[in-house]
């Protein structure tokens, strides 16, 4: 247990912290995979691990070994030099991908940024810059990237906002040839929408959005933040769809809790962004890079895309057979174990908060999607647990 005055942190949040966050009424102080821990000792298990970061689950030992080994040599080592550690993360990210190259960033918002910018220098030579991105879709919170993103609330008081973005339906096909001008010059989408309400993109239309990207000279960029590293049963939500993009962006989970993003272009794009184009000062230093390797690790040596597609559908079915859960729910939405649960009432944030109290961490997003990504090492018998807690909540409500 660690020994923290709640009332002391919350009045030091108040009197320095920038309030641009909602929170909820929990400190938490330890974690060990699908566990954590508030000041009181009280045990919550986490099926929404940091929001989708810590995605093999708090402290993994692999991760934590990689971190341990690097903290012994150097933390930081600038881009003017070489570090031992950023290559073979690359590689790895390759291996599991696509023949390509790797930049490093600090974020996801971050890497969709690079891929902007990759897109926009792309385009310079045929005077294209136009990005069709999807309503509900979610790219983070920089100017670019927030105008990339398919929802009016983030937008709100940023204006002038940067120009060259259009927003389409998502999985409707007739919308994207619609959209695309001689200026167009790249289409930005999630393979499954996460803010957006876990919506699963159509096999047939990912399929042909690949097909006319590539008749017509346009970049395919999977936003793959939050569906990277195993999430959807797959390393990659792309590779559900029997495509192969042009770009894909990674983040969350990438790291087992420490924070890195990744730009990743193929081969034929690699010299559009040459030297001096894009830099992160802080990008692919030997500590958080040591830590992905860790992630690698994890996923490779224990199984864990299987265990995704075990317990994934697992957790489904145990969410249907449960007749106190199943009387409030509609559809199940998603893909491996990035799982949205329609809600029948109009506001999930009252379960959220129930679940937190019977000891159940979840999240809700779009008012009414119940959002369920538990660690991708999830046991049955701790899924078995949160059902337990998630329907004694459904009852109570
Ligand atoms: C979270 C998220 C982002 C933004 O990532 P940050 O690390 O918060 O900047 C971008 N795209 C998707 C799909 C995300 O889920």
């Amino acid at each position: 247990m660690v020994k923290i005055d709640m009332e002391k942190i919350k009045k030091m949040y108040d009197d320095y912290v920038l309030n641009t966050y909602v929170r909820q009424d929990l400190c938490i102080t330890r974690g060990e995979g699908t566990w954590v821990e508030d000041e009181k000792g009280k045990k919550y298990l986490d099926f929404f691990p940091g929001w989708a970061v810590s995605g093999t689950g708090h402290r993994h030992p692999k991760v934590i070994a990689r971190i341990e080994e690097q903290l012994k040599k150097i933390l930081h080592v600038s881009n003017n030099f070489y570090n031992e550690n950023q290559p073979e993360l690359a590689k790895k990210i390759i291996e599991h991908s696509f023949p390509g190259k790797v930049f490093f960033s600090n974020s996801g918002a971050e890497a969709n940024e690079g891929a902007i910018k990759f897109a926009r220098k792309y385009g310079s030579a045929s005077s294209r810059y136009e990005i069709i991105t999807m309503e509900k879709s979610f790219h983070g919170r920089t100017l670019a990237t927030l105008t990339a993103t398919g929802q009016d609330k983030v937008k709100k008081g940023f204006a002038p906002l940067p120009e060259g973005f259009k927003h389409i339906p998502f999985n409707d096909k007739e919308a994207f040839l619609s959209a695309i001008s001689d200026k167009t010059v790249a289409v930005m989408i999630e393979p499954v929408q996460g803010e957006g309400g876990i919506n699963v993109a159509g096999e047939s239309y990912m399929r042909s959005l690949a097909e006319i990207c590539r008749e017509k000279d346009i970049l395919l960029i999977c936003d793959e933040v939050q569906t990277c590293m195993g999430r959807t049963g797959k390393m990659f939500g792309y590779q559900h769809f029997g495509i192969e993009p042009d770009v894909i962006t990674l983040a969350k989970s990438l790291g087992g809790g420490m924070p890195i993003g990744a730009l990743v272009i193929k081969d034929k794009h690699k010299d559009v962004l040459g030297p001096g184009s894009h830099a992160a000062t802080f990008g692919g230093s030997p500590i958080v890079c040591a830590a992905a390797l860790g992630v690698f690790d994890a996923i490779e040596e224990e199984g864990l895309l299987e265990n995704v597609n075990v317990m994934g559908p697992y957790l489904t079915e145990s969410i249907k057979k449960s007749k106190d859960i199943s009387k409030y729910i509609g559809k199940i939405k998603g893909k491996g174990l990035m799982l949205g649960v329609e809600l029948n009432i109009e506001d999930g944030s009252k379960i959220v908060e129930e679940c937190m109290k019977e000891g159940l961490l979840v999240n809700c997003t779009q008012k009414n999607i119940l959002r369920i990504m538990p660690p991708i090492n999830v046991k049955k018998e701790e899924i078995d647990i949160a059902i337990d807690k998630l329907s004694k909540v459904m009852e109570k409500i």
